[in-house]
């Protein structure tokens, strides 16, 4: 059977080696994985007694629209609740995005490294891809200016950017989005939105007015910590969500999904609780950094990428995984001798910090 040609050069998402089975292959009794961003202090009180609440309910087709959970999540960021589209995780929002724009023929402009769901569903959709390399780990927004014609359907930007963290500030960005013809959606990727402390940090849902060629997306994943409810959504123009609303599937997200959402939203305190204590732990790996003179990127996200050069990531990632901690490779993600880390707890991030400050001495001594 054919398959679309473009397909064949796409891999199945690789998912970290089972953390049963690390545990077994090292002898470890426990496994700290700060690999995906997750939430160390998982989700809100709340949202677990909601979802007790709902467990009843399994057998009753969720709401399509998800009228409640729109409702409150219009009302917290200030916008018409038509405005707003839901995903199975933002993932999904992203994907309708290609499948209702892109085509072949077409062509999206976007960040390397950046988060990679949006060249891999582009290519599914058969669109060409022009990728603009960061700079020192930035959009570099006028290259990427340079790269749109009248074929650009979509530019994404991702801000805090996924694996180095960094933003675009709001003075870059508008000037950006000014720039960028009408006919070309500009897709601003917020997944680290909650966690964001800069000054400059632009708030982008009040320029959804001047520009309806704008979209954000947002997700439930990160700071709320529902990452395995998978809810996300996009904010945009009232018309154009209507136009592509027809890709959606008519239940993608679950009533426990809803529920959870609606109720996560509700406790802003467990939230700014979070912010906090990731910017703590962030610190923690700069001074890790700044004493061990080891180069990091600026990072306003829950993570942080660390260059370990002239060592490998595969390397640095190996020997954290025989300490028990699995976190990404940046071989992987286009950075060859890094490692990203998710933010922990102040004590996992002690204890890894220590085992890294012991590598170090240990390759120094080999050197
Ligand atoms: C985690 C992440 C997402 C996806 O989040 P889901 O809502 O879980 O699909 C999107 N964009 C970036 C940059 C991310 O890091």
């Amino acid at each position: 059977m054919d398959i679309k040609e473009q397909l064949i050069s796409l891999t199945p998402y690789q998912p970290g080696k089972p953390i049963e089975e690390v545990k077994k292959e090292y002898g470890l009794e426990r496994i700290v994985k700060l690999a995906s961003n997750e939430n160390p202090y998982g989700c809100s009180p709340v949202v677990t007694e909601t979802l007790l609440n709902n467990i009843s309910k399994v057998a009753v087709y969720p709401d399509g629209y998800a009228g409640e959970l729109r409702d409150t999540l219009a009302r917290h960021l200030d916008v018409e609740p038509s405005q707003i589209i839901f995903g199975n995780g933002s993932d999904e929002v992203l994907q309708i995005i290609c499948r209702a724009l892109l085509s072949p023929g077409s062509n999206t402009v976007m960040a390397t490294p950046t988060f990679p769901q949006y060249k891999h569903n582009a290519i599914i959709e058969g669109a060409e891809i022009r990728e603009v390399p960061l700079l020192n780990g930035e959009h570099n927004l006028e290259g990427m200016l340079n790269e749109i014609d009248e074929h650009t359907k979509v530019v994404w930007i991702c801000s805090p950017n996924n694996p180095t963290g960094n933003y675009v500030t709001d003075k870059n960005l508008l000037s950006f989005i000014e720039k960028v013809p009408s006919t070309t959606l500009v897709v601003i990727d917020e997944a680290y939105y909650e966690y964001v402390v800069a000054n400059d940090y632009p708030e982008t849902v009040p320029l959804l007015e001047r520009f309806p060629n704008m979209m954000i997306l947002r997700t439930f994943s990160k700071i709320y910590g529902l990452a395995s409810l998978r809810i996300g959504y996009g904010i945009g123009n009232a018309d154009f969500i209507k136009k592509i609303e027809p890709v959606r599937e008519p239940f993608n997200t679950s009533r426990f999904s809803q529920v959870a959402a609606t109720a996560a939203i509700s406790d802003q305190m467990f939230v700014d609780k979070c912010k906090l204590k990731n910017r703590e732990g962030i610190q923690q790996f700069i001074d890790f950094c700044d004493s061990h003179h080891v180069n990091y990127y600026p990072t306003q996200g829950n993570f942080i990428l660390l260059d370990f050069a002239p060592l490998q990531g595969n390397e640095v990632f190996q020997y954290l995984l025989k300490h028990g901690y699995i976190v990404r490779s940046g071989n992987a993600l286009g950075f060859p001798t890094c490692i990203r880390i998710t933010v922990g707890c102040k004590e996992d991030n002690e204890e890894i910090i220590s085992i890294l400050s012991k590598m170090l001495k240990v390759k120094e001594q080999v050197s």
